[in-house]
């Protein structure tokens, strides 16, 4: 395998730092060429002084003079403001783009990484979830690889390799969260700091929220659906307590394959960067005799709201399921500072979907202006329930 030049978005979190740890266990393989982050200066800086990338960004304005002092003896450039993404995506000499941002703000470097002819390892979920018709044509018309991150998605992509027979279906795997066989009197009662406690996952707060909501589980569909190229009725979701089978692809004749493994982000993110090579190292190699049991159970929708919400979203098309995106990061964020209960977050999604209507053939420019206000309503929702 030659040499890579990566490009991290998201280095300081928790996609970002295990990538990270990736490309230093692999000095010859890899190099971090671009590193960007939104707030986390100090995280950033050391990684910097670390990996010695050609560019870094700070989103952040205010924290640009930070870094550019601590990086001044170095050859590195420094960039600040949301534009300064774009920059970044497109960055020249760069092999992969690893996105691993959080939210919609992960879409237009997403894009500028395809324009700009680069391979992208996608942990931004919400790129798909968003504008996955737009996404995945762009990346056919200029021939760019969609690399999966997500562990799921990883599974499936695994899966398919070397075959070229048609899918019967997909099952997408779910842990069911720190609230799985909880009723609905027992949701209305469970605080931040419960939805924050994943079972198997340490991950960044966002998707640890959606996945105590099932929520992170509609989005994988969603964006399993334009991965894959799958009609909704092919994917299934299937709750498999241990996270130890990743996900599961069946064929027409009956046969099925799983990718497993244990649950340790590294693995699909090492993937990703070594594609269609996979290199040796030293994680922690799954025992069967230590967890002898693999067990399954059907998810609860009646409960979990959020997932038959993503999956009407994706059958009814047009600009839902990115105003489900986009209203979700309002009432997680609100979940979050307190501000808004566990169950009414689906309140709140429901309700921003009732109030804007559904279009169909989005434009970049469209989705961007369905996701703000989308932002707006759920925002004024929340309000009016605080009230
Ligand atoms: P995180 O919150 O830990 O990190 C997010 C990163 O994005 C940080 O580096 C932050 O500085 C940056 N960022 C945040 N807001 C930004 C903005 N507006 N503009 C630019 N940069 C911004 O998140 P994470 O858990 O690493 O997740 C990242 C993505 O990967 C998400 O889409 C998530 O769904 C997906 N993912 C994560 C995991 C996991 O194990 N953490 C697993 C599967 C998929
Ligand atoms: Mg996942």
């Amino acid at each position: 395998m030659e040499k890579k030049s990566i490009a991290i978005l998201g280095s300081t979190g928790s996609i970002g730092t295990q990538a990270l740890d990736v490309i230093r266990s692999f000095p010859d393989k890899f190099e971090a060429s671009v590193l960007t982050a939104s707030n986390s200066v100090d995280l950033l800086i050391q990684q910097a002084i670390e990996f010695e990338p050609k560019l870094v960004v700070i989103i952040n304005e205010e924290h640009s003079a930070k870094v550019q002092s601590a990086l001044s003896h170095t050859d590195c450039k420094v960039l600040t403001g949301e534009e300064a993404l774009i920059e970044a995506a497109a960055f020249i000499g760069v092999d992969i783009v690893l996105n691993a941002i959080v939210g919609s703000a992960g879409l237009r470097p997403t894009i500028e990484a395809i324009k700009s002819g680069k391979d992208i390892a996608l942990a931004n979920k919400e790129t798909l979830v968003m504008a996955g018709e737009l996404v995945m044509g762009l990346a056919r018309e200029y021939d760019v690889k969609i690399l999966p991150v997500d562990s799921e998605h990883s599974a499936i992509f695994q899966c398919l390799v070397g075959e070229e027979n048609k899918i019967e279906k997909i099952y997408l795997t779910a842990s069911g969260g720190p609230f799985r066989g909880k009723t609905t009197t027992d949701l209305a009662k469970v605080t931040r700091e419960q939805a924050l406690k994943h079972p198997n996952w340490a991950m960044g707060a966002k998707i640890t929220i959606d996945s105590a909501s099932l929520m992170n589980k509609g989005l994988e569909v969603i964006e399993a659906k334009w991965l894959f190229d799958l009609e909704v009725s092919e994917v299934d979701v299937i709750v498999h307590p241990q996270s130890i089978i990743h996900s599961i692809v069946q064929f027409e004749d009956g046969s099925m394959k799983a990718q497993m493994g244990a649950p340790d982000m590294r693995v699909p993110i090492q993937y990703a960067l070594t594609y269609p090579n996979r290199l040796k190292n030293d994680f922690t190699r799954f025992n069967f005799l230590e967890h002898p049991a693999l067990t399954f159970e059907r998810p609860d929708i009646d409960t979990f709201r959020n997932l038959g919400l993503a999956y009407d979203a994706l059958k009814q098309g047009g600009n839902r399921c990115c105003v489900l995106n986009a209203a979700n990061e309002i009432v997680v964020d609100a979940f979050l500072k307190d501000e808004l209960s566990f169950l009414g977050m689906s309140t709140v999604l429901e309700e921003t979907l009732c109030q804007i209507s559904n279009r169909e053939s989005l434009s970049l420019e469209d989705y961007i202006a369905f996701d703000e206000e989308s932002r707006l309503v759920a925002r004024d929702l929340i309000r009016k329930l605080r009230n």
